[in-house]
């Protein structure tokens, strides 16, 4: 038996990265995974690959960006549709731009909150009326919501709220069995990591200097993340919720 048989996920940003891992993983254990994203084309190779694996249970793509409520009222109205209810709701999609305070902008600030707060918390609200009594809904945060990071004090404050929604939701949705805690990873080797590297703003020996003050000494894989939001998206994590769940190496106790 699979982890997550006969149970129905939803996963956003699921085109790449930890998403996509975590969609991989949660349909490997039996799940029936709605994969969202903004690009259909990503999406499609995800599902494909996914669905050619002989997974236990199946990928559906469906194009939906989280800072439109109308692509999230047809994503959950098509999620209705095909399952008629949500026991997983992984809301992972995010950006991370970076910017020093004095270069912070209103469309930086804009992006990142309309993406990272606002589109989570909708994804979340629009959710409701189909997550199942007991079900787990899984927050991406991040490190950087507990820790100086040069150039990132926007999206730091972004993920300091969407880790801060995990414990009020948490006793709000109580009263359905409803756990919600938040993930939060350190480094992992992902697009959005790749992006992280390259900006300048962090300067050009990041990288080095990152790998340099690991504790495990290394940079983490989308698949560890993936493998944390399945403790989290399961009975093994039952009497746990609105806590937060590190995937950093160690990163935030140093
Ligand atoms: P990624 O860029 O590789 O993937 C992010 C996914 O989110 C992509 O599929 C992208 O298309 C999607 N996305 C972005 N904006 C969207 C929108 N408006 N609507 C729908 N989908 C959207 O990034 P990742 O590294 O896999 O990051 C996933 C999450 O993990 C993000 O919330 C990120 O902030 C967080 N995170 C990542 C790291 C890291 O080191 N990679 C560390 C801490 C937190």
């Amino acid at each position: 038996m699979g982890q997550l048989e006969g149970k129905v996920a939803v996963v956003t940003g699921g085109s790449a990265g930890i998403g996509a891992a975590t969609a991989r993983r949660f349909a490997l254990e039996g799940a029936t995974v709605f994969v969202t994203g903004r690009r259909q084309a990503e999406l499609d190779t995800v599902v494909k690959a996914i669905n050619a694996q002989n997974a236990r249970g199946q990928a559906i793509a469906v194009r939906s960006d989280v800072s439109s409520l109308e692509d999230l009222d047809r994503l959950y109205t098509r999620v209705g549709d095909h399952s008629g209810r949500i026991d997983v709701l992984f809301a992972n999609a995010g950006v991370a731009e970076l910017a020093r305070l004095e270069d912070v902008s209103q469309d930086h600030f804009d992006r990142v909150f309309g993406i990272n707060v606002r589109g989570l918390l909708f994804t979340v609200q629009k959710a409701l009326p189909l997550l199942s009594d007991g079900a787990s809904v899984i927050l991406t945060s991040s490190i950087a919501a507990s820790k100086g990071v040069e150039a990132s004090s926007v999206y730091s404050a972004a993920k300091a709220a969407v880790r801060n929604f995990a414990r009020t939701w948490a006793v709000e949705l109580a009263g359905r069995r409803i756990r919600v805690n938040a993930v939060s990873p350190g480094p992992i080797e992902t697009p959005l990591f790749s992006g992280i590297v390259a900006d300048p703003a962090q300067g050009t020996d990041f990288r080095d200097a990152l790998l340099a003050g690991m504790p495990l000494g290394r940079l983490g894989d989308p698949d560890e993340v993936a493998a944390a939001a399945l403790v989290l998206a399961t009975d093994a994590s039952s009497f746990t919720t609105g806590a937060e769940f590190f995937v950093d190496g160690g990163l935030a106790q140093v």
